[in-house]
């Protein structure tokens, strides 16, 4: 390793899974999400192995994702869906960057960034059916429909899709599934008879729905964890999904130290015998949350280890009794579990979270790379 901790991640395990998550679409376009850095895995080069997996789309969250995606060469429809005022909407319709709107001026400011670059928008319009995020809720639709039909009239946006989120598709069998599903069907059919035509991409489903609500997939789904080789419902088991990432460090130093070491701020764990401390570089600054103090495990010269003391701002302490680890000695955080090392599942289960987080929150400081 030339640095003291790298993310090193797997772009085949990525194109598998968007492969598998294809397998469980049949006949729908696929989107994947890459927001957030593709979720901490690095935007373009994920953005490519998504494509080369399979996928037709990609979506992010900001314009400024959306923006990287072009400076970088990909050509891919990319489709943005958190619009707040102010944002490059010039930019973005003329780099043919696609936008949602779910709220009506929202609409309008999209029709005059068109105006202005002499450029068609192309704008999903996103229906609120029970999340109470973004999107427009049943009141607000059909003056959001009739807006964006008057835009595309005069020529200035172009509708492409009309798209809904799911609030609770990780709990299987959950009520709201079916009732923000039946609202879709209303905000489709309203669009539908306004005239918004069949030509639209109705999508709807997320990782969890795409791979357990069948009726939710509509012409295109749109997975991101999944995509990444983590379960979006991790009580249903892995669904054949790879982790893409491995998180390593090398040992900074070791040392033996007598029974009774406090170790690490606040000494919230104490040698109970002489042994061997190794120093890992990493803390809560490169996303090692202060929550894994004394929980979470590595793997070190083949042996679990748990997190000893608290974890600080760049660096964390393991106890690794008489094995014969020294500076330089490569730990595993996380990666797919296959020489023994705890997956992210199981740290984001020690930590009381989601494997979202784990992942986004990967600092800037530890490089990315790519097998
Ligand atoms: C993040 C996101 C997705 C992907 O969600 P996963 O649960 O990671 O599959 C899809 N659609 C929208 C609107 C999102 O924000």
């Amino acid at each position: 390793m030339n640095h003291p901790s790298q993310a090193v991640v797997d772009l085949s395990a990525i194109r598998h899974n968007v492969a598998l998550l294809r397998d469980h679409a049949p006949g729908a376009e696929m989107m994947v999400a890459v927001k957030a850095d593709a979720y901490g895995h690095g935007l373009v080069r994920c953005a490519h192995a998504a494509l080369q997996g399979g996928a037709g789309r990609l979506g992010v969250a900001y314009v400024r994702e959306a923006l990287e995606l072009r400076a970088a060469f990909v050509e891919a429809p990319i489709l943005a869906w958190i619009i707040p005022p102010g944002e490059p909407l010039d930019e973005a319709v003329t780099q043919d960057v696609e936008l949602s709107a779910g709220a009506i001026w929202l609409v309008d400011e999209i029709a005059a960034a068109a105006r202005r670059t002499g450029r068609v928008a192309k704008v999903h319009l996103k229906a609120d059916t029970g999340i109470s995020r973004g999107g427009a809720t049943a009141a607000d639709w059909p003056t959001l429909v009739d807006h964006a039909l008057k835009a595309r009239a005069e020529g200035v946006i172009d509708v492409v899709g009309v798209w809904s989120h799911f609030a609770c598709a990780d709990i299987p069998g959950d009520g709201s599934i079916q009732s923000q599903l039946d609202l879709f069907e209303e905000a489709l059919k309203i669009a539908d008879d306004a005239g918004v035509g069949s030509h639209v991409i109705r999508h709807f489903a997320n990782s969890a729905a795409t791979l357990t609500v069948p009726q939710a997939r509509y012409d295109m789904v749109r997975p991101g964890i999944a995509a990444f080789g983590l379960s979006p419902i991790p009580e249903l088991g892995d669904f054949g999904l790879r982790q893409a990432m491995t998180l390593k460090a090398q040992v900074a130093m070791a040392k033996r130290v007598p029974a009774g070491s406090g170790v690490s701020y606040g000494h919230q764990y104490v040698t109970d015998r002489e042994t061997t401390l190794a120093l890992i570089p990493l803390g809560y600054a490169d996303g090692i949350m202060r929550h894994a103090t004394n929980t979470c495990e590595v793997l070190a010269a083949g042996v679990r280890r748990r997190v000893a003391g608290r974890v600080c701002m760049d660096q964390f302490v393991i106890d690794v009794g008489d094995d014969p680890v020294r500076a330089g000695d490569v730990v595993t955080l996380f990666g797919p579990g296959d020489a023994g090392e705890p997956t992210l599942q199981e740290w984001a289960d020690a930590l009381g979270t989601i494997t979202h987080e784990i992942v986004t929150r990967i600092g800037a400081r530890v490089p990315r790379v790519y097998v």
